[in-house]
């Protein structure tokens, strides 16, 4: 694409953001499967390291791979807003969730978060932030004033880290409002977008500081690859501090996983119009059946942050959960039953997964804390896939008939 063209459209920006003409001109940007890049002169290795030249040094610091995917994601995180941001890409989700809070965060310092929250980030708040002073809080963030009251009489809260959707409840908390209370507070606001993916909500727009995604679930699209990206508006501090730590802890992406990557992100939009829409129509199917106890899916009416959701996604998404009557075992029976759906965990992929949160996502999670919050023993997760609806709600209905 020539840098004088104009693009409007999000897909445009997704199959154009970031290619690396090579000097072949190859049509794809070539994977640079390379750990170091030459130096023409020792000199310029000294300019490089410098930083008085730009330039690719060493993968665990950068690479032409990851770079197109980084432009892309930033692309498509600011798309329509006149917003720079920088973006790093990481070996996984967790890789930039760890990074995003040892660079920010210090001995006695909070998290305040929403209870509803990928299980490897509760554990990470629990279990390994612990032992280095820092401790995450959980709250209901869905209710406003509560979490003012916690702000205001507890200084030491320096992040409000939320996910919305929420994973594995798909609960949603009001993003704008929650930015506004923290910039009253003087707090970093992080978000996990992983299960909206940019195309459906752009948490740069609310004025959050920092975005995080689970690159392995839509963006990449085809569960061919784990990674995971930072971004952030301060780009000075992107470019200083945090591209330090980053490099330091080692968590690069490598360059087939990014290649891969950017391949599935040129398809963002078709294939999350195409899963949101199996989605709705699969919402209104379970919530009407008389198997199924409760339906979690922010598209229907009868999802208690159905309202948020709209005011913030252009669509409600892929990702529900269901009760069903029976419990854990009617859950079990249903999943043993499937004939199309895959039973696995991860999400985001072409085909529709099926997962047990309780005993797989959520395993690391005290079962008191997962039940107080939702995330009871009978709770299946569902990534609704792109096949033809109709095979999904034949399985689906075949399933649930045990
Ligand atoms: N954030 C969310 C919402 C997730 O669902 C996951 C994984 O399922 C992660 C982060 C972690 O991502 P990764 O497995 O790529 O480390």
């Amino acid at each position: 694409m020539d840098k004088n063209f104009q693009l409007t459209g999000f897909s445009t920006a997704a199959i154009h953001s970031g290619h690396i003409t090579d000097s072949e001109y190859a049509h794809l940007t070539p994977i640079y499967a390379s750990s170091t890049f030459v130096f023409d002169e020792a000199e310029q290795g000294m300019r490089r390291f410098s930083g008085k030249e730009q330039g690719f040094i060493y993968s665990r610091w950068g690479n032409p791979s990851f770079r197109e995917a980084e432009e892309k994601i930033a692309a498509m995180e600011t798309f329509g807003t006149n917003q720079q941001v920088k973006a790093i890409l990481h070996a996984s989700g967790m890789a930039a969730i760890s990074t995003l809070m040892i660079a920010t965060l210090k001995t006695g310092d909070k998290v305040l978060s929403h209870y509803s929250l990928y299980g490897g980030t509760q554990e990470l708040l629990n279990r390994i932030l612990p032992p280095l002073g820092m401790e995450g809080i959980i709250a209901d963030l869905r209710d406003l004033n509560k979490a003012e009251d916690i702000l205001k009489t507890d200084p030491a809260i320096r992040m409000i880290y939320i996910e919305t959707p929420a994973n594995p409840t798909i609960q949603c908390v009001d993003i704008e409002e929650l930015t506004k209370l923290g910039k009253k507070y003087d707090k970093i606001v992080a978000c996990d977008n992983t299960f909206a993916t940019p195309y459906l909500q752009q948490p740069f727009r609310y004025g959050v500081d920092f975005i995080a995604h689970s690159t392995t679930k839509f963006l990449n699209g085809h569960g061919t690859a784990i990674g995971g990206v930072l971004l952030g508006k301060d780009i000075e501090f992107m470019n200083t501090h945090l591209t330090k730590v980053h490099r330091i802890l080692g968590g690069n992406a490598n360059p087939f996983d990014a290649f891969l990557l950017v391949n599935g992100m040129k398809t963002l939009e078709v294939r999350m119009e195409r899963h949101c829409h199996n989605a709705m129509e699969i919402g209104n199917y379970l919530e009407g059946h008389s198997a199924v106890a409760k339906v979690n899916y922010n598209g229907l009416a009868s999802h208690p942050d159905h309202y948020v959701a709209m005011k913030q996604m252009r669509h409600p998404g892929a990702m529900m959960s269901i009760e069903l009557k029976g419990g854990l075992e009617a859950g079990i029976k249903m999943m043993n039953k499937l004939k199309l759906c895959t039973r696995t965990v991860s999400l985001g992929t072409c085909d529709t997964l099926l997962c047990h949160p309780a005993s797989m996502t959520h395993y690391g999670v005290p079962k008191e804390q997962r039940e107080q919050f939702g995330i009871t023993d009978g709770l299946i997760r569902m990534s609704i896939g792109m096949e033809n609806v109709q095979d999904i709600l034949t399985d689906l209905d075949q399933a649930l008939k045990s």
